[in-house]
């Protein structure tokens, strides 16, 4: 059917009457939620005195400065019954304080030394070393443990031996000197590289401060200072026991990259009964556990020459 030109042109009016109807309520709408929009953000902003403001503004001037004012109790009170204080955000849980802190003084049973750390004064001494009462393998000039270590590894030795475990002493506190010697010694034969890999550069080491111990198998003396310690039934009790006594396994196996030092199940360091559990429990290294930085290297490719 063809449409005439009146027809349409009717057609097209009713069509921008509509449209315009629409418009005009679409418009209506916006203003409202403008206008409403308007007022709520400047109540919220404070910029709209509200009754309760009002109430409020009238209490303080009642109340004055005297806050025990019999007026101003009520007034407060129901101020403060129809505006609740806003929730106090709540404390965020306080961290599980660890049983111990690295320190840098050399005294301290929580000293920390690794590559990054070295003793200061590098030739540092501790000053209550004896010799514990225990089976020991190797020169009497490194048999020395602080006190505090040494009655701890005669104890955790003598336990051991109650269930079955021959566990011996083999090095104990080196002083500088020492440890200057065989590390030279050492260097002499093989160059800096392997002399690395186990052995500690003068005033580096943790024997210095005569809170480390290298045990071992009196039965496996194959695995004196090796890996398969491990593996010998001291190895293994001594991983599961020695924290009760204070003693952590310092370098653990596969932490290189943190410790500095490839695994060694004989080399027990002395960190208090507490700190020991702990690291023990988490599993940890002992820069981990004090959140310290990773040591896998020395900030000298070479060491300072002798
Ligand atoms: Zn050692």
């Amino acid at each position: 059917m063809v449409e005439s030109r009146g027809q349409a042109l009717q057609r097209r009016r009713a069509v921008y009457r509509r449209r315009r109807a629409w418009a005009a309520v679409i418009a209506v709408v916006l203003l409202a939620l403008l206008v409403f929009g308007l007022y709520a953000g400047l109540k919220t902003w404070g910029l709209l005195p509200s009754g309760q403001d009002a109430e409020e503004s009238e209490a303080a001037e009642l109340s004055g400065s005297n806050s025990d004012d019999d007026l101003a109790s009520p007034a407060g009170s129901s101020a403060a019954a129809a505006e609740p204080e806003p929730e106090p955000t709540p404390e965020p849980e306080p961290e599980p304080e660890r049983a111990s802190d690295p320190s840098w003084d050399p005294d301290s049973i929580h000293v920390l030394v690794n590559r990054q750390n070295p003793f200061e004064p590098v030739d540092y001494a501790p000053t209550d070393l004896v010799v514990p009462d225990v089976p020991h393998y190797g020169p009497e000039a490194a048999m020395s443990l602080r006190q505090e270590p040494a009655a701890a590894l005669e104890e955790l030795i003598a336990t051991g031996r109650q269930e079955g475990m021959a566990l011996g002493l083999v090095s104990g506190y080196r002083s500088f000197d020492y440890q200057f010697q065989i590390y030279w010694a050492r260097h002499a034969e093989v160059g800096t590289e392997a002399t690395d890999l186990y052995m500690s550069r003068p005033g580096y080491s943790e024997h210095q401060t005569g809170l480390a111990a290298d045990v071992i198998s009196i039965e496996n003396p194959d695995c004196m200072l090796g890996e398969c310690f491990a593996d010998t039934p001291e190895g293994q009790w001594v991983a599961e026991n020695a924290h009760r006594f204070g003693f952590i396994i310092r370098y653990l196996e596969d932490m290189e990259h943190i410790t500095g030092y490839p695994y060694e199940p004989w080399h027990l360091r002395y960190v208090g009964v507490e700190t020991a559990t702990e690291v023990f429990e988490l599993g940890l290294t002992l820069e981990k556990y004090w959140e310290q930085p990773a040591a896998p290297d020395y900030d000298d490719a070479e060491p300072a020459s002798p």
